[in-house]
């Protein structure tokens, strides 16, 4: 009993320092392929549009950031001031699909999350069922705990950056409505 306490502290410690680890990076992850399909149809309709990533100070960005609400890691941002008029006079449907095409990723990726939780999570009772000796299904089991957990926040984490991109003033949802309802009056963003 007691090398099972210990060895359930070590597994939370690890969990712990992986989920600070890996929040960051998955963050980063979704935000790279959230502004790369703005990017995709930025040049579709030759709007000039640059974003980078930067992978070496994403855990102190991630963390700077999140004190201040759920947050992306860069944003894809016009080349120069003709650019933002080219995108500013492009039709209604254009950018629907330009903004749309952040929102889209964002769900592809959560949902592709949530498929890869529940396949691990499946695959990993089915493996622990088998095991016949209960100490190693037991440490088997504190670890899957942990796992599954840690793809819960994940997952948590990504639907929460969903809504408030869909909910926050300036997001690429209300951003387009502004734009719509303003029409060819629109001056500014
Ligand atoms: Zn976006």
């Amino acid at each position: 009993m007691r090398n099972i306490l210990k060895l359930g502290k070590h597994a939370f410690f690890a969990f712990l320092i992986g989920l600070l680890v890996l929040l960051p990076y998955i963050t980063l992850i979704n935000t790279d392929l959230h502004e790369k399909a703005h990017l995709k149809f930025y040049k579709k309709y030759e709007v000039c549009g640059t974003y980078s990533a930067n992978y070496l100070t994403a855990i102190p960005d991630f963390y700077v950031k999140a004190f201040k609400g759920p947050t992306a890691l860069g944003k894809a941002t016009f080349c120069n001031n003709i650019s933002k008029e080219k995108y500013l006079s492009l039709d209604s449907s254009a950018k629907k699909e330009i903004n749309l095409a952040g929102i889209n990723s964002d769900i592809i990726f959560s949902r592709v999350l949530i498929i890869a939780a529940i396949f691990f999570a499946s695959a990993s009772i089915a493996v622990i069922i088998g095991i016949k000796e209960s100490y190693q299904k037991q440490i088997a089991l504190i670890y899957l705990s942990f796992i599954i957990l840690w793809l819960l926040v994940i997952v948590f984490s990504t639907e929460v950056n969903i809504l408030f991109n869909l909910n926050i003033q300036g997001g690429d949802l209300q951003l387009l409505l502004h734009l719509i309802e303003c029409g060819k009056n629109c001056t500014g963003m």
